[in-house]
């Protein structure tokens, strides 16, 4: 679990966010691992501080973390930091990508959709980055994606493989934009906030910071790899692990998977959405499967077994009491689709009955001697 921001941090409650970003400033220029070569509890430091910042730098993760705390932020809580928009669905919380190496899977998805707030309001909004829109240092956009998969694909998961481009954090400066690669010394003129106070006749107004472009840092010797914006377009191949149960219209979400953040700014998540296509043999409710079975209508009235294959593919052998009607429906326990906590749902099979239609002499002999056997014409029930 994550530690306190505030604590890692050393800032107030209510501490203001040039406070916050001066203290992670400090902080990070002290824990860098370029500093503290193989230095693990520096590693480790770093890490937390960035973390911490990650949460408090957005006012809507930070007011989330002073509502709910931790929960606010722990995996599969799709509610977490007020994104909204994943109710009831077990699968919205953060998935891990697969570092598996299942490349060259032969399914190349064109990325149709690189928007930001898209319906589901992405953390800090069109404003982005630091302090409420003050600066323009701006956090990566979110990439949304979307995927259509087999009923049995869904039933066992599978890992999905999108190739698309995207600005990603540049590796030679770290991000931060400088040639050294550390992060930018904060602007002496506005003091981090990237804005200034202006007069204009009688009033006060707030422009941004002309040193820094409303950065609040800034950049003396530019990354040359990057130009000193911190991130580079490049072509990327994420692994997405869909996890086993998931259901349709589902959307799964990768944190920081999305496009870099300009100088040193947060970046976007990738979320894709999943579309599970009708199966020709099993019908989906919830976690139980429904599959149709001609069956015999000896065996209907006799009783008997059946042999059903399930979605996995096993051979089940199922009894069918005497006197089973058409319509009614058998139930297999725990062959049905799996739970996202943990079990499987059932299978339902659906009787449905033929009539024959070519019939032996040797057979209409039997089933008309049967018929006989009911004096009145009235049926048999
Ligand atoms: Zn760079
Ligand atoms: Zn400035």
């Amino acid at each position: 679990m994550n530690k306190n921001p505030y604590e890692v941090l050393g800032v107030a409650r209510d501490a203001s966010d040039a406070d916050i970003k001066k203290a992670y400033h400090k902080l990070v220029m002290k824990y860098h691992p370029d500093k503290n070569p193989d230095d693990k509890t520096a590693e480790e430091k770093f890490k937390e501080v960035n973390n911490a910042f990650d949460i408090l730098k957005d006012p809507q993760k930070r007011a989330a973390y002073d509502r709910f705390g931790d929960a606010a932020f722990a995996a599969g809580n799709g509610a977490s930091a007020g994104t909204g928009g994943f109710g009831g669905n077990p699968f919205g919380g953060g998935f891990d990508f697969g570092g598996a190496g299942m490349g060259g899977a032969g399914m190349e998805d064109i990325l149709r959709e690189a928007m930001r707030g898209f319906g589901f309001g992405g953390f800090g909004g069109d404003a982005g980055g630091f302090g409420g829109g003050r600066t323009a240092a701006r956090a990566g956009r979110d990439l949304l994606d979307e995927v259509a998969i087999d009923l049995r694909d869904a039933y066992f998961g599978k890992t999905h493989t999108v190739r698309f481009s995207s600005n990603v954090e540049c590796e030679k400066c770290h991000g931060n934009g400088t040639d050294d690669g550390k992060p930018a010394p904060t602007c002496p003129k506005c003091g981090g906030t990237g804005t200034i106070h202006a007069r204009q006749g009688f009033f006060a107004v707030e422009t941004p910071c002309p040193e820094c472009h409303g950065l609040g840092h800034k950049i003396d010797k530019k990354c040359s790899a990057c130009d000193g914006t911190g991130a580079v377009h490049k072509q990327r191949t994420l692994e997405v692990k869909i996890p086993a149960g998931v259901t349709d219209g589902a959307r799964l979400r990768l944190r920081g998977q999305g496009e870099a953040g300009q100088s040193g700014a947060p970046a976007g998540d990738f979320y894709l959405d999943i579309h599970v296509r009708p199966d020709p043999v099993f019908a989906r409710h919830g976690d139980d499967l429904i599959m149709q079975s001609d069956i015999p209508f000896t065996t209907l009235a006799l009783g008997g077994e059946i042999d059903v294959e399930t979605i996995d593919k096993k051979q089940l052998s199922v009894r069918v009491p005497a006197g089973t009607q058409v319509g009614e429906k058998l139930r297999v326990r725990g062959h049905g689709m799996p739970r996202a906590r943990g079990g499987f749902g059932d299978l339902y099979i659906d009787i449905t009955m033929r009539v024959p239609t070519k019939l032996s002499e040797k057979q209409k002999k039997i089933l008309t001697e049967f018929a006989e056997t009911k004096s009145d014409k009235k049926g048999w029930f």
